[in-house]
């Protein structure tokens, strides 16, 4: 299943064996975003749509300044949606964003769009030992991200009981 484009964006800090690591060079290459195109926006963004998915997870209120920081991203490049005589729509984007304003835009959007509806309620943090990523529930009982983050949990429970009997 592929995720919606800000929880994608989120995940790109992960962490493994206690060491995170950051995609984020890699993922905006990926999306049209050369290294050398990065914009200081984008690292303010994640920790942002971060932590209001944290906030959507735990049911917590949403941190304003988290708030600003991704509706600020949401405002850079303008859109609008135009009427033709023929009853058409044509969608607008202003014409000198650059790749960079524009996926910070997009990115913004989607996490605007996540946590105003419905998804809102199956945002979670996986639970997993360690583990950093966020995902979209799928069927009610998903406690984790992978099956590779299901399966390390499951051995360290184990490993747990064993030690207590
Ligand atoms: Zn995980």
């Amino acid at each position: 299943m592929s995720l919606p484009l800000a929880v994608d964006y989120a995940n790109t800090l992960s962490a493994s064996r206690g060491r995170t690591s950051d995609h984020l060079d890699g993922w905006l290459a990926a999306h049209g975003v050369p290294p050398e195109a990065r914009e200081p926006r984008f690292e303010p963004l994640r920790d942002a749509i971060r932590d209001l998915i944290t906030a959507a997870a735990e049911q917590a209120p949403f941190p304003p300044q988290a708030l600003a920081t991704v509706n600020a991203a949401s405002a850079v490049v303008p859109q609008w949606l135009e009427l033709t005589g023929e009853g058409a729509v044509v969608a607008h984007t202003a014409p000198k964003a650059s790749e960079a304003e524009r996926l910070l835009t997009d990115v913004a959007r989607s996490a605007i769009e996540l946590l105003s509806d419905d998804q809102h309620a199956a945002l979670c943090a996986c639970q997993a030992p360690g583990c950093v990523q966020f995902f979209v529930r799928t069927h009610h009982r998903q406690e984790f991200c992978s099956a590779a983050c299901g399966n390390r949990a499951r051995a360290a429970r184990h490993y747990q009981r064993r030690k207590e009997q």
